[in-house]
C-alpha cells in the first residue's frame, strides 16, 4: 500500500513502455515488505534535465534507473559519479542522498556477468566474442575484462565504435587480449549480442549455425524474452543465456547502492 512515508524508486527514459524495472521491483518490494514503490518517468531529451531536476527536489525519491537513451546526459546531471559508470561514461542508477545529492553508477555491465555466473557459466579466461558497441555494448565490455575473460573481441556495425571501445577496454584493462573484429563468432567461447537486434521477431545480429559445441549464446534483449538468437542457440542445440538474467542480477547491486532495503 502506498501511504504518506513511501519511498519513490523511479525508471526514466523515452520510450519507457517496454520496460520490466516497475514490476521487479515493486514485485521484490511486497515480497520483502519494504515502503517503496516503483514507477516509470517518461521523460524526452528535450524535458530530461527538467525531469532529473524535479526528481532532485523532492525528499522522498530513493533514487532512479535511467534507460535509453539518457544514460549519457545523466553522467553530467550526477554530482558525483562512480564505479563502473566513470569508466564507461554512462550511468543507468542514481542514489538521491539526503541532501538531494545524486550519485551515479552502472550496473548494466556486472548484471551481466553476475547473471551468468549465477547460471554456472564461468567467465574467467574464457575468449569472448561481443557484438555491439553501443551502450550495452560498453557495459558488458568493461564488465567482462574486469571479471578476467582472457579475450574480448569486438564487432559492431559502426567499425570506428568497435575500435574505440577496444582502446579504452585494453588501457582499462592491460591483461585483456581486446581487440575489434569481423563479424565472425566462430572459435569463441562465448559470444554475446549487445545489439539491439532482436527487438523484432526474426532478426539475428550473427548466425550460430556453425559453433563449436558448448558455445554459451549470450543476449542482452529482454523482450522478446526468446529472441532469434536465443531460439536458433537452443535449436544448434547450444547453451543459451536470456536477457533477463541481466536485469535480474542488477537488483541486488541496485539495492546496495540506493539502500532500498533500508526503506522499510
Ligand atoms: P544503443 O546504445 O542505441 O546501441 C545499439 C547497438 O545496436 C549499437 O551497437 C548499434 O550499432 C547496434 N545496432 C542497431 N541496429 C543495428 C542493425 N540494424 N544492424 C547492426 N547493428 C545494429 O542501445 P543500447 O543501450 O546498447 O541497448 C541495446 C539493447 O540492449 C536494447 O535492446 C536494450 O533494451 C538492451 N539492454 C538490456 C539490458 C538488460 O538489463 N537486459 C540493459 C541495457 C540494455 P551502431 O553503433 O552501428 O549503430
Amino acid at each position: 500500500m502506498i501511504t504518506g512515508t513511501t519511498r519513490l524508486f523511479g525508471i526514466i527514459g523515452h520510450p519507457i513502455g517496454h520496460v520490466r524495472v516497475p514490476m521487479t521491483f515493486n514485485e521484490r518490494f511486497a515480497r520483502d515488505r519494504i515502503d517503496a514503490v516503483s514507477l516509470p518517468f517518461d521523460a524526452t531529451a528535450a524535458h530530461f534535465d527538467a525531469a532529473v531536476r524535479g526528481l532532485q527536489a523532492l525528499e522522498n525519491v530513493a533514487g532512479f534507473v535511467v534507460t535509453a537513451p539518457h544514460k549519457q546526459a545523466m553522467v553530467a546531471l550526477c554530482d558525483e559519479v562512480v564505479g563502473e559508470a566513470r569508466l564507461v561514461g554512462a550511468v543507468n542508477t542514481v542514489r538521491r542522498e539526503p541532501d538531494g545529492r545524486l550519485v551515479g553508477d552502472l550496473f548494466d555491465g556486472r548484471g551481466f556477468v553476475q547473471g551468468l555466473l549465477a547460471c554456472g557459466h564461468a567467465v574467467q579466461g574464457r575468449r569472448v566474442f561481443l557484438c555491439g558497441a553501443g551502450g550495452a555494448g560498453n557495459a558488458v565490455a568493461f564488465a567482462l575484462a574486469r571479471a578476467g575473460v582472457a579475450a574480448l573481441t569486438i564487432h559492431n556495425r559502426t567499425v570506428a565504435r568497435a575500435d574505440d571501445l577496444a582502446d579504452r577496454v585494453a588501457r582499462a584493462y592491460p591483461a585483456c587480449d581486446v581487440r575489434s573484429g569481423p563479424k565472425d563468432p566462430r572459435g569463441f567461447d562465448i559470444v554475446a549480442n549487445a545489439t539491439s537486434v532482436g527487438l523484432h521477431e526474426g532478426e539475428m545480429p550473427f548466425e550460430v549455425d556453425r559453433l563449436a559445441p558448448g558455445t554459451l549464446v549470450t543476449e542482452v534483449i529482454m523482450k522478446p524474452e526468446k529472441t532469434a538468437l536465443v531460439l536458433a542457440a537452443e535449436a544448434c542445440g547450444l547453451p543459451a543465456q536470456q536477457g533477463r538474467h541481466m536485469l535480474e542480477h542488477q537488483m541486488d547491486l541496485i539495492f546496495d547502492f540506493t539502500r532500498l532495503g533500508a526503506a522499510r
